[in-house]
C-alpha cells in the first residue's frame, strides 16, 4: 500500500491538495495537549470532530461512487469494488460491501449526490436509505427519491430510518402480490440435532404469525424476579423454555386470540395511500407491515387499531376489532366441518374464521362472510394472490390467477 506521506510529497507542486490540509489538521489534533481543558471545550471538540467525520464519510461515498462507476478497481485485477476496498483500505469485508452499496445508490441519483455535497443530507441518512433499497425496490425509489430526500432534510436520522422502513413496506405493497408470494415462499424453520443431542436452528415467519408466536412465548415465560433463586433468565433463555412448554401443551387446543396493536394511517386503511411517506401501517413490536398482514390479523387476532391522519392526528383510538364469537365459530364448525381450502381437512379447532370480504373493505364479522381456514391456508390466502368467491348457493371457489383454480 502506498504510504500516505509519499502521496502528500507527490502532490507537492501540483497545486492545492485538500487532503494534505486535512492530514496536517489531523497531525495537529494528534499532537494537541488537552490536559486541563474545561468540559465545555472538550464538548466542542467532540461535536466538531464528529461533524467533520460525517463530512469525510459523505465525501467517501461520493468518491467511491465515481470510482466504482469507472470500474477503476479492475485495473488491479480485483474482481469487485468491495474486495479492492477490503484489501487496500482499513475497511473490513462487511463494511466494504456496505460502503459500495451506499456509494452506488449515491451515484445513481443526482439528487442524493448533490444534497450530500451541499450538506443538505448527512451520511447516516443516506445509509438509512441504502439499508432498505434493494434491486426490486429500486424502480419505485426513482419515483420517490425527491420526496424522500426532502424528508431526510428535515428529520433526525432515527425518525428518517422509520420513514424508510415504512417506505419499504409500502413499496412492497405497491410492487404487487409477487413480492408477498416470494416473501411467503421464504418462510422456513430449520432445525437440526447437533453434538450431544442439542437442537439448533433458525426460522423466518410472516409478520402476524411471528408476532403471535413471540407474544405467546413472552406470555408463557414472563421476566423472572431479580431475586429468582437460580438468577433471572435472559430473554433468549425464557423464550427457549416457553417454546418447549408450548410444544408440550399444544394438544390442549387453540389459545384465545392474541391481541395485536396496529397504528394505521387512514389512507392506508382505505387502500389509497396518497402519501407514501406518511401513510403508515405499523404493527406494535414489529414496525411497518403490509396491509395484507393487517387484514390477516383482523381475522385471527383481537386487533386494536389507532387510526391516524398524517403523523399526529389520531382519528380513532383503541377500538378492538371483533373476531368471530364462540357462537359464530360453532355455527361455522357445523357448516364448514373443516378447513375449506381444496383437499384440506384440518378440524375446526385448528381453524381461523377468515373474512371473505376483509374488514378493511367493510366486510362484516358475520357467518355469511366467513369461512373456516386452517392457519396454514389462512396465511397462504392473505400472503399470496389466492382469492375466494362465494356463489349465491354458498359454493366456495378458490382461485389463483397464475395457477388457475
Ligand atoms: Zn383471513
Ligand atoms: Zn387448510
Amino acid at each position: 500500500m502506498l504510504d500516505l506521506r509519499d502521496r502528500v510529497e507527490e502532490s507537492d507542486g501540483a497545486g492545492f491538495d485538500p487532503l494534505k490540509t486535512i492530514e496536517q489538521g489531523l497531525a495537529g489534533l494528534a499532537a494537541e495537549d488537552r490536559a486541563g481543558w474545561p468540559g465545555v471545550a472538550r464538548s466542542e471538540r467532540v461535536t466538531r470532530l464528529l461533524a467533520l467525520q460525517e463530512r469525510l464519510n459523505a465525501e467517501v461515498l461520493r468518491l467511491v461512487g465515481e470510482w466504482d462507476r469507472d470500474r477503476a478497481w479492475e485495473l488491479d485485477g480485483s474482481l469487485s469494488a468491495a474486495s479492492w476496498l477490503e484489501h487496500r483500505t482499513p475497511l473490513a469485508a462487511a463494511e466494504a460491501r456496505r460502503t459500495v452499496k451506499t456509494a452506488r445508490l449515491v451515484d445513481r441519483h443526482d439528487v442524493i449526490r448533490d444534497a450530500l455535497a451541499d450538506h443538505q443530507l448527512t451520511e447516516p441518512h443516506v445509509t438509512a436509505m441504502s439499508r432498505v433499497v434493494s434491486p426490486h425496490r429500486e424502480p419505485l425509489l426513482a419515483e420517490h427519491v425527491h420526496t424522500l430526500v426532502e424528508q431526510a432534510r428535515t428529520l433526525p436520522v432515527r425518525e428518517f430510518t422509520t420513514v424508510m422502513r415504512r417506505w419499504a413496506s409500502l413499496a412492497d405493497d405497491h410492487l404487487a402480490a409477487d413480492t408477498h408470494e416470494k416473501q411467503w415462499e421464504r418462510r422456513h424453520l430449520y432445525a437440526a440435532v447437533t453434538l450431544g443431542g442439542w437442537v439448533e436452528g433458525t426460522f423466518r415467519l410472516d409478520p402476524v404469525g411471528g408476532q403471535t408466536f413471540l407474544n405467546r412465548l413472552d406470555h408463557l415465560a414472563p421476566p423472572d424476579p431479580a431475586d429468582a433463586p437460580e438468577g433471572p433468565r435472559t430473554l433468549a433463555q425464557r423464550r427457549a423454555d416457553a417454546l418447549v412448554e408450548l410444544a408440550a401443551t399444544a394438544d390442549t387446543g387453540r389459545a384465545t386470540p392474541p391481541n395485536l396493536n396496529f397504528v394505521i394511517d387512514l389512507p392506508a386503511l382505505t387502500g389509497e395511500p396518497a402519501d407514501v411517506i406518511a401513510a403508515r401501517c405499523d404493527l406494535e413490536g414489529i414496525g411497518p407491515v403490509t396491509r395484507n398482514a393487517l387484514e390477516q390479523a383482523a381475522c385471527c387476532a383481537t386487533v386494536t387499531r389507532h387510526v391516524t391522519n398524517g403523523e399526529s392526528v389520531v382519528l380513532d383510538v383503541g377500538r378492538a376489532e371483533r373476531v368471530a364469537t364462540s357462537a359464530q365459530k360453532r355455527a361455522l364448525a357445523v357448516r364448514d366441518r373443516h378447513c375449506r381450502f381444496p383437499s384440506c381437512d384440518r378440524l375446526p379447532s385448528w381453524c381461523d374464521a377468515h373474512h371473505i370480504i376483509s374488514w378493511l373493505d367493510n366486510g362484516k364479522t358475520a357467518v355469511d362472510n366467513m369461512v373456516l381456514l386452517c392457519r396454514r391456508h389462512h396465511t397462504l390466502i392473505h400472503q399470496t394472490r389466492w382469492t375466494i368467491t362465494r356463489s349465491p348457493d354458498g359454493t366456495l371457489e378458490f382461485n389463483h390467477p397464475a395457477r388457475g383454480p
